[in-house]
């Protein structure tokens, strides 16, 4: 997209992008869609391809889509993923289902990837399409690894991070028109603006995620996701890869032991939530990472000439997929005011629209369904939740449902979560087809639940 006046200059000429997780490299993406060029600085000197997500709703499929990256990302993953259930440990009963073939057909159906691959093919497509040899740009996305942002400023026209390079930490401050911290729940470039205050709580329990090859699963008739419902044993057991990969996370409810004290209970877990109950010999562990789990939200996601976006702004614990989901959508909003701005659409006042809006849907849905996902697994009582639980009540009405067509409607339609910020563009450029670029109108009307 051209600026509006070619003889008018654009107001900013690079974006420098904190962190090279989803969140940053699908902004350069996006920017460089747009022939914004950003400059990305990652503190380790690869990605980081710990086990964190594997599922991404609707919404954010449809940003996947918008950077070209939906194909890739259907190629690497599972052919189907036919339904989510949810279980009661104490004795392996499915409670309830949704029908996920329903949307098997459809483009923007959930996303169901590794991060660790989601984000390599986030880098090569940067590299490949936009970076210094790549096709569509030369150059416009420029990403240096071992570039640790231990400080932030701002002064003038310009803002600027204090940067320690390779293992001999050299010191290099590097200057930019906008900084966007991109850079996960330990953000530096939050710190720098706001020291430790990060409103909102850390879960009791230490949250333990491994992937597990395990031929009982099948053999019992289990595949799809699986959200298990109990007060020790609760977390999420899903079909997540090609050869019978599965990733088994759970939430351990005891406080303040060492990790190998949560590694070795890990058997009594594993027995009581796995199908057949199975002993340490029975399956194989590949991987596994320990992590605290929060919600939490800073006061502003822009200060200056500096914002925030994802996990350096808001996290939330990962029951329900809300995290990365709402990562891409921060992102997808945040370059479409980037954009608006570089090609004269839009003022500088658009930034402070995207930051007051994700803030609020984080808020007022984010951050409130997702807490409502963790208790529902952890402390509702597994015997009568049926017929407790207000959501459990939407999908029983659904299933009601033969044709399927209103839980298709319900799993596809546009998410309260979803903003389009080119409504504030002050003139959008017409398309003939009337479509709308891929963007989502009108958000904060419609309510969908993402599960
Ligand atoms: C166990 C688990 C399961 C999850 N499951 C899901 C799921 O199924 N679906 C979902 O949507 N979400 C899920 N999430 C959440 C999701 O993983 C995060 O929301 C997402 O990774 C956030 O992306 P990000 O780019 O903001 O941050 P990150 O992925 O944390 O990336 C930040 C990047 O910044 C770099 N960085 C950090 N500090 C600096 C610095 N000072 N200088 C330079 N670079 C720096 C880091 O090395 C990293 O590469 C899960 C999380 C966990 C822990």
């Amino acid at each position: 997209m051209a600026p509006t006046n070619p003889q008018q200059k654009p107001p900013f000429e690079r974006i420098l992008i904190v962190g090279a997780g989803p969140s940053g490299l699908l902004l350069a993406l996006l920017l460089a869609q747009a022939n914004i060029p950003s400059l990305v600085l990652e503190s380790w000197s690869t990605l980081d391809t710990r086990l964190r997500a594997t599922q991404y709703g609707v919404p954010a499929t449809r940003i996947f889509r918008r950077a070209g990256l939906l194909p890739d990302f259907r190629a690497a993953s599972i052919p189907k993923f036919p339904a989510i259930c949810w279980r009661r440990v104490a004795d392996g009963e499915k409670l309830i289902e949704i029908d996920m073939s329903v949307v098997e057909d459809e483009e923007d159906r959930m996303t169901v990837l590794q991060l660790g691959i989601i984000i390599q093919i986030m880098y090569r497509h940067c590299m490949e399409r936009f970076g210094a040899e790549g096709t569509e740009g030369k150059g416009l996305i420029e990403v240096r690894f071992e570039n640790r942002v231990v400080g932030t400023g701002q002064g003038g026209d310009k803002a600027w991070v204090d940067v320690e390079v390779g293992e001999e930490k050299r010191k290099e401050r590097i200057e930019a028109d906008y900084v966007v911290g991109c850079d996960g729940a330990s953000s530096a470039v939050r710190r720098s603006l706001f020291g430790k205050e990060w409103p909102g709580k850390t879960w009791d329990c230490r949250f333990i995620v491994q992937n597990v090859f395990y031929d009982g699963f099948e053999k019992h008739g289990w595949d799809g996701g699986n959200y298990m419902i109990d007060k020790d044993h609760w977390g999420l057991i899903a079909k997540r890869g090609h050869g019978g990969l599965w990733r088994v996370t759970y939430g351990d409810p005891e406080v303040g032991l060492t990790d190998e004290e949560y590694l070795a209970r890990r058997p009594w877990h594993m027995k009581a939530m796995l199908p057949g109950h199975p002993d340490p010999g029975e399956y194989r562990i590949e991987q596994t990472n320990l992590y605290n789990i929060h919600n939490r939200c800073v006061p502003s996601f822009k200060v200056g000439r500096i914002l925030l976006a994802a996990d350096a702004a808001h996290c939330c614990n990962p029951m329900g997929g809300y995290g990365c989901m709402s990562a891409c959508l921060d992102v997808g909003g945040l370059a479409d005011c980037l954009i608006g701005y570089h090609t004269g659409q839009a003022s500088e006042e658009i930034l402070q629209t995207y930051a007051d809006v994700r803030r609020e849907i984080f808020l007022k849905y984010i951050d409130a369904r997702s807490v409502k996902n963790l208790e529902r697994v952890s402390l509702t009582d597994p015997w009568t939740v049926l017929e407790t639980d207000k959501f459990f009540g939407i999908i029983q009405e659904l299933n009601k449902d033969e044709s399927k067509g209103k839980l298709k409607e319900f799993l596809l339609k546009i998410s309260s979560i979803e903003y389009d910020f080119t409504k504030h563009y002050d003139k959008v450029p017409a398309k003939a087809d009337g479509e709308t670029n891929g963007h989502v109108n009108g958000a904060l009307k419609p309510t969908t639940v993402t599960v």
